[in-house]
């Protein structure tokens, strides 16, 4: 397929924007920045816009991090149209779409460490790196069924891998959308063998952005340039799900004066302490460089 699935929609359909912050610390001015760009283009045209908490992490989300992501957003003029989907409500979708992809012979267990990844990779460093670092070695594709058998007998840990490849084989060549880039050749290959699901969690982020686009009927999403790679690996899922794939836009990050992006260790630049020193909506549009409403 390579045409968007957006563009197939009638001229008429309502188009569909999100902002999907993980509820892991205290919004920055560039989550400002996303979360103005994702809003203001949908209501310029009179599109719907919604909001995800994408809050599968039990390690770092916290509840006081979702009221202030909350907060923020109100003050910051962002409004959404239907209860914000909270990813941990919602466990049983992500475990549909594994079930899926395990039927049709795409997911392996894998029950490596960090350290025996790590010690595998070491050994040969000549191997290229993906965006995400080096790919997955592979250690456990190679197990053996009588093996995998004892080791879940056993009641080891292990997460869930999409084998790429053989994904690929079956989708052929795929084709995402970006407002900027134009028709991008997807390269999930570049990720290797992807967890879908974690040892700690039923899901993990590829898959329930994924899933959670083409619920939530997602048309548009404008999200920073950091997640750029990662849309190869969403539109391999889109295609193996039989999901339609929204038109992209990935925009440049904000940086601060030191020339460095911000990021939630910025304590200083975060909408709640701007906002403590006297900053209004209206400064910070002109701080960020968006058009005032
Ligand atoms: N939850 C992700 C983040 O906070 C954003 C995901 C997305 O926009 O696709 O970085």
């Amino acid at each position: 397929m390579t045409r968007r699935d957006a563009a197939k929609a009638p001229a008429d359909a309502p188009t569909t924007g999100r902002f999907a912050p993980s509820p892991t610390g205290l919004l920055h001015l560039g989550h400002a920045y996303s979360a103005l760009l994702a809003h203001d283009s949908r209501r310029a045209e009179g599109g719907r816009f919604l909001l995800r908490l994408e809050d599968i992490d039990p390690q770092r989300c916290r509840p006081e991090f979702e009221t202030a992501i909350l907060e923020d957003l109100t003050w910051l003029g962002v409004r959404w149209d239907a209860t914000p989907r909270r990813q941990s409500e919602h466990w049983a979708d992500y475990r549909a779409a594994l079930a899926r992809l395990d039927e049709a012979g795409l997911l392996y267990r894998c029950f490596c460490t960090r350290s025996e990844i790590a010690a595998e990779v070491a050994r040969s460093p000549s191997a290229p790196h993906g965006p995400e670092g080096a790919p997955y070695p592979g250690l456990c594709k190679r197990l053996d069924p009588a093996e995998v058998a004892d080791r879940l007998a056993k009641g080891d840990a292990y997460a869930l891998r999409l084998d790429t490849a053989k994904a690929l084989a079956r989708c052929g060549p795929l084709v995402w959308h970006d407002a900027e880039a134009g028709a991008v050749v997807a390269r999930p290959d570049l990720f290797g063998d992807v967890v879908l699901a974690r040892k700690d969690t039923p899901t993990s982020y590829h898959l329930a952005v994924t899933v959670d686009d083409a619920l939530q009927q997602i048309t548009h999403v404008v999200r920073g340039r950091d997640l750029f790679e990662a849309t190869h690996v969403h539109r391999l899922l889109q295609a193996l799900l039989a999901l339609p794939s929204p038109l992209y836009r990935h925009h440049a990050l904000l940086k601060g004066a030191d020339g460095k992006r911000y990021a939630k260790r910025d304590r200083s630049l975060t909408l709640a302490s701007l906002r403590a020193t006297g900053e209004t909506p209206a400064t910070l549009r002109q701080r960020i460089g968006l058009p005032a409403v």
